[in-house]
């Protein structure tokens, strides 16, 4: 990824309505979302001109305002179309695309029913999430430290800002040891997600993943369990207990940013790269190409 800082690039980022120039789209310092996190966001992909499932992750973004007790002041109609001339202005046929919405400056406090939605949408490009040098061993996932909290303690089912604290957390010190990313228990001790990504294992031909009752059921995981149906490889989603790595023979990823990444080591598990993982991968990659 390109290391030209965020705010200092040529382009244009929707910003509350209109396309403004990149540099321009700015907010004011006591914006309630900097300060409390009430901010949700989206991350999607397009693939030859078009953003992929752009529909689902916008009624997602709608939701996850709503679970944060704010609503967007737009129709989602109205932000799928600003997604695409997002898109188009930047000449981004192929790039990330991030909308996130947050409660602005017009209240300061805990409080803030008298807060606007405020909302931007940019994009850019991001080729692969992690090294493309890593495809045929898999990425190594050391084991987070912080837990995903239960749905009672966090708003769980929301793409929300502050789930992510502790995601940035996991992944600097899992990058402080040398891996690539970690793998987040839950609040039970049961095994999650990555820190941006769902995770799916292999055992006997069949995939287990654990069920999404405390973290994002990903739009990328949903899509993955229709392709292995399709193939007629049998899903189980059930609550994984992390000594019951040492018996699963594959292990990978899924994420709009991370697609379908092979996973060759979790702290003391290994996994190999094997058929399911690559046939998934490939379909996956067939899929949002508009092969649909
Ligand atoms: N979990 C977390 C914490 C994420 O950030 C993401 C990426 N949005 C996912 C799972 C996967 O979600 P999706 O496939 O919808 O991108």
């Amino acid at each position: 990824m390109s290391l030209i800082p965020f705010n200092d690039r040529d382009g244009f980022i929707w910003f509350n309505g209109k396309l403004v120039p990149w540099r321009e789209a700015q907010i004011h310092v006591l914006s309630h979302g900097l300060h409390y996190a009430s901010v949700v966001f989206e991350g999607q992909r397009a693939y030859n001109g078009e953003i992929f499932k752009l529909k689902e992750h916008t009624a997602r973004l709608f939701n996850s305002a709503r679970i944060l007790d704010f609503e967007i002041p737009y129709t989602e109609d109205e932000i799928n179309a600003a997604c695409n001339e997002v898109m188009k202005a930047n000449n981004l046929p192929d790039g990330y695309c991030r909308p996130v919405a947050w409660r602005g400056p017009e209240q300061m406090g805990v409080a803030a029913q008298a807060t606007k939605t405020h909302v931007a949408i940019a994009g850019w490009e991001w080729p692969s999430y992690f090294d493309p040098q890593l495809r045929d061993k898999g990425i190594r996932l050391d084991m987070a430290e912080w837990h995903r909290p239960a749905p009672n303690c966090a708003p769980t089912a929301a793409k929300a800002s502050g789930l992510y604290m502790i995601c940035t957390l996991s992944k600097h010190a899992a990058e402080r040891r040398g891996y690539n990313d970690a793998l987040m228990l839950d609040y039970r001790n049961q095994v999650a997600e990555a820190t941006g990504a769902n995770v799916f294992f292999v055992q006997d031909g069949k995939l287990h993943t654990p069920v999404p009752d405390c973290f994002l059921d990903g739009i990328t995981r949903r899509t993955v369990v229709g392709l292995a149906k399709k193939r007629g490889i049998e899903i189980v989603e059930r609550a994984i207990q992390p000594d019951e790595m040492a018996g699963f023979e594959q292990c990978f990823l899924t994420g709009t940013a991370a697609e379908v990444t092979a996973v060759g080591e979790i702290g003391p598990y290994n996994f190999t790269v094997g058929e399911i993982t690559k046939t998934l991968r490939s379909d996956y990659e067939q899929l949002v190409r508009g092969n649909r």
